[in-house]
């Protein structure tokens, strides 16, 4: 008996031991998964209350963990309010204050770094372009892939259309969480409720709930993967208006609809417990436009949460790094605080700011702020509108407000200062912003102007170009309008109109990244290469970052023939872009021109790999092989591009006049003949080796 005692008092003094050292190593930590679903409103979300949505693996998550009453995104837009999530910093103190124009400076700490630094394994999978590496939030994460093909996203409206689907970036995720050894600290990034309203077929009912739902499902494989351990954390980075106020989207008002997200922690383990709360209903002032949107269902939803655990305390943002990084153990530095203690059932409320810089940047309208808690609440514009609070507690909350706030920007940033200068010495304004502050109007006095641009959006080109032509002349700063008209023009192949409308509204708005981005290409499309490269070279000094100007600015070397500087732009983009196979086709063919054709064929492998769509890929992989004579490998190239390039007889006859040099008439000659049928017969090359093989 003894013996056996110490026996087990050894083993577990072993055990102890060895349980002591897992606490201290890495393999100790749990995995975190961080998941936001882009434009998803909290009174969408069947934990959340609304009996019309079909959301159950979002609910389960709920079951299990703590859900958050009141979660408030920092902003309603996607970079901005993604950079507070993952950073835990206020937009003053990260900067972003718009989706475009702004980078992350890479001096900024985000909890990807803290994790990564502390043995984790980090990678995120996004599915909106608004999201691409390029802007930054990529810091820490060592897997970050570019899914966006660049034939997407070079178009100026693409900016917040293009997205990867779902499928595609769930499927992705789980491959990567199955091939890494933890800890993993894994970021998925869904965009499916985001516009167009585009359910699945076989859907029914109203079409934002089945987008809503789409991304639920999605989420089901992903929950399935992830160990119990892990800590999981599912949010939003913004509502949807769906009419609130008079808005269709998000990003020009602050309210309730736009900036309360679902919130749902469930800590490693999950927690147990069986809470719900009797309704309540939260007052919303929906005017939807005769004829718009009849499909949707804006019927008030009762806010009527269950969950394991209900926090009612006032949360934000910018508290969901500081969480998990006191759940991992490790030190963060931010603005947020840490929400373990509510969850484990402690309730303590803190105001919760937002802001939207989009009335500023985008129409010349007032910015707005928005700081409350369940007791009292300001939003400010132009004007302020008060909630709850006596004469004592506004001054407190008005001063507060402009502290979170900070400085208000009066452009996006930064701009080298050679650039400043020279737009200076050519009479550009050095600011991106032509109101005066105290003249801005407030945007919720612009209703009528809101809805109308709404209305606008949803017309066919012919009908909307009078109609935004109108509208710009009336209220000139209306940046966004004067953009759209540009692409509406363009739309009808007008490019000279399109153009024009763009450098007017340069004039006044010189680092407008979209203005600046679509001058260029209607520039490079009329052949304006000298103006072309300028609006390349102003969008590369915008963000050393944003690969669009050194697209364009290769693009513009290549009409001018210049292979030269083609390698050098083109390859500066691939630092900045490593994955854009159109950069890379680009580079490949100036490598040929420059008669270089073993890096020619490495590119054009790269590009190939990149899944670059350019048809004639195969016949420049000809081109190069036969420099290289490597003459077989060269006429199967050529024959692999004879079938893509259909009507270009070009694979024919070069392959033709390989093999004749050669001496390989016999293979020549069917190829060749094949050509002078389809009406090649008088090529200078078919001609010669014709010649080569009769003699
Ligand atoms: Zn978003």
């Amino acid at each position: 008996m003894i013996f056996f005692l110490s026996c087990f008092a050894e083993q577990s003094l072993e055990k102890l031991e060895k349980e002591k050292e897992d606490r201290f190593s890495i393999h100790h930590l749990n995995d975190v998964v961080l998941i936001t679903i882009d434009t998803l409103r909290a009174d969408r979300v069947g934990a959340y209350g609304d009996k019309l949505a079909h959301t159950p693996n979002i609910d389960l998550l709920a079951e299990q963990g703590a859900l958050f009453r009141d979660a408030y995104a920092v902003t309603p837009l996607t970079l901005p309010s993604h950079a507070s999530i993952l950073t835990g910093l206020l937009p003053k103190n990260h900067q972003l204050r718009d989706n475009a124009g702004f980078a992350l400076n890479p001096e900024i700490t985000t909890l990807a770094e803290i994790l990564s630094a502390a043995g984790y394994q980090t990678a995120a999978f996004v599915s909106a372009y608004v999201l691409h590496p390029s802007w930054g939030l990529d810091q820490g994460f060592s897997h970050y892939p570019d899914l966006f093909h660049p034939a997407d996203v070079s178009q100026v409206s693409a900016f917040g259309e293009a997205e990867v689907p779902g499928a595609d970036v769930v499927n992705r995720a789980i491959e990567w969480w199955n091939n890494t050894k933890g800890p993993r600290f894994l970021w998925l990034h869904l965009y499916e409720p985001h516009t167009p309203w585009d359910p699945p077929s076989g859907w029914k009912g109203d079409p934002y709930r089945g987008e809503v739902a789409e991304a639920d499902l999605l989420l089901k494989r992903l929950l399935k993967a992830v160990n119990k351990n892990a800590l999981i954390v599912l949010t939003s980075d913004h509502g949807e208006g769906l009419w609130t106020e008079g808005e269709r989207e998000h990003g020009i008002l602050l309210n309730e609809a736009v900036t309360r997200v679902p919130l749902i922690v469930r800590p490693p383990e999950g927690l147990s417990g069986n809470e719900h709360r009797s309704p309540k209903q939260r007052n919303e002032d929906v005017v939807r436009p005769i004829g718009v949107d009849e499909d949707l269902n804006l019927d008030t939803v009762l806010d009527q949460p269950k969950a394991a655990r209900i926090v009612d305390s006032y949360v934000s943002g910018i508290d969901i790094a500081p969480t998990i990084a006191e759940y991992v153990g490790v030190e963060l530095e931010a603005d947020g605080r840490s929400l373990k203690s509510l969850i484990e059932g402690a309730e303590k409320e803190e105001f919760v700011f937002s802001e939207t810089l989009v009335p500023w940047f985008h129409y010349g309208w007032h910015p707005l702020r928005m700081l409350h808690n369940s007791q009292m609440k300001l939003v400010r514009g132009a004007k302020d509108v008060w909630r709850g609070a006596d004469e004592s507690q506004q001054v407190r909350v008005s001063e507060q407000i402009e502290f979170f706030f900070g400085e208000l920007p009066t452009a996006p940033g930064p701009l080298e200062p050679h650039i400043e200068a020279a737009l200076t010495e050519l009479g550009y304004l050095t600011t991106s912003v032509s109101v005066e502050l105290e003249d801005a109007p407030d945007p919720r006095d612009k209703k009528e102007v809101l809805l109308e641009i709404q209305r606008i959006e949803q017309l066919e080109a012919m009908e909307a170009i009078p109609l935004l032509e109108d509208l710009w002349s009336k209220e000139p700063h209306l940046i966004s309008v004067a953009i759209d008209l540009s692409l509406r023009h363009a739309e009808l192949g007008h490019l000279k109109k399109a153009l024009d409308v763009s450098e007017e509204l340069l004039l006044t708005q010189p680092h407008q990244p979209t203005a600046l981005l679509n001058a260029g290409l209607l520039c490079l499309a009329l052949k304006d290469l000298d103006r072309s490269l300028e609006h390349a070279e102003r969008l590369i000094s915008l963000n050393p970052l944003d690969p669009r100007g050194y697209r364009l600015k290769t693009a513009v070397f290549v009409e001018r023939e210049d292979p030269q500087s083609v390698l050098i732009w083109g390859k500066k983009g691939i630092e900045v872009a490593p994955n854009d196979p159109n950069l890379h086709y680009l580079v490949a063919l100036a490598f040929l021109f420059e008669e270089d054709a073993s890096q020619g064929l490495k590119y054009l492998g790269k590009a190939r790999t990149l899944g670059s769509r350019a048809t004639d890929l195969s016949l420049w992989e000809g081109v190069a092989y036969e420099r290289l004579n490597q003459i077989d490998r060269a006429k199967e190239a050529y024959n692999e591009a004879s079938k893509l390039m259909v009507s270009d007889l070009r694979p024919w006859v070069m392959s033709g006049l390989m093999l004749a040099k050669a001496g390989r008439c016999d293979e020549a000659k069917p190829l060749l003949i094949n050509a002078a049928k389809r009406g090649g017969g008088r090529a200078p090359a078919l001609q010669k080796a014709l010649q080569l093989c009769t003699k």
